[in-house]
C-alpha cells in the first residue's frame, strides 16, 4: 500500500490537517496524490512532495477516480462533508463508487483512517483483489 489518495471537503480540511498532522510518518515513503487545495495544505503539514491534482469541483476528483481506474492508487482517503452539498456532488459519488468498483481501502473518517493506519496487514505485504472484469469486458464478444 503505497500510493495515497488524500480528499478533504472544506468543512473537513482542518480535520484532515489535524489527522495527518497526527501520523506525519505513517506519510513518509508514500506516494500522496490529493486534489489541488487539500494537496497544497498536506504539502505544507507534512513538509512531504504530494502530487496535487486540480481541485476538487474542477475535476479533481474525477482525476483521482481516473488514478484508481488505472490502478496507480492503493488507498483513497476521502474525508466528505456530510453536513453540506457540494456543486461536485457527481463527482464525489463516482470517486467513491470507483474506489468500490476496483476494491482499494476507503476511510470516509477518521475512525476509520485511524483502523487502517495501525491495521497488521502493512506489515504482511498485503496484495489486495483486484477484481476481474474480462466477462463484463468481452461481454459483446460472442455477437
Ligand atoms: P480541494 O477539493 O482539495 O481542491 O478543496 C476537494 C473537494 O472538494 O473535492
Amino acid at each position: 500500500m503505497k500510493s495515497i489518495a488524500l480528499v478533504a471537503h472544506d468543512g473537513k480540511k482542518a480535520e484532515m490537517l489535524a489527522w495527518v498532522r497526527q501520523h506525519a510518518v505513517f506519510f513518509q515513503q508514500k506516494t500522496l496524490y490529493a486534489t489541488g487545495t487539500t494537496g497544497r495544505l498536506l504539502e505544507e503539514a507534512l513538509q512531504l512532495p504530494v502530487h496535487c491534482l486540480a481541485s476538487g469541483p474542477l475535476g479533481g476528483d474525477q482525476q483521482i477516480g481516473a488514478l484508481i481506474a488505472e490502478q496507480k492508487i492503493d488507498w483513497l482517503i476521502f474525508f466528505w462533508d456530510p453536513l453540506s452539498s457540494q456543486p461536485h456532488d457527481p463527482d464525489v459519488k463516482a470517486l467513491i463508487r470507483l474506489a468500490v468498483v476496483w476494491n482499494i481501502p476507503v476511510a470516509c473518517n477518521s475512525a476509520t483512517a485511524d483502523f487502517i493506519v495501525h491495521s497488521s496487514l502493512f506489515s504482511q505485504n498485503y496484495q489486495r483483489t483486484v477484481p476481474d472484469f474480462s466477462a463484463h469486458q468481452n461481454r459483446f464478444d460472442k455477437i
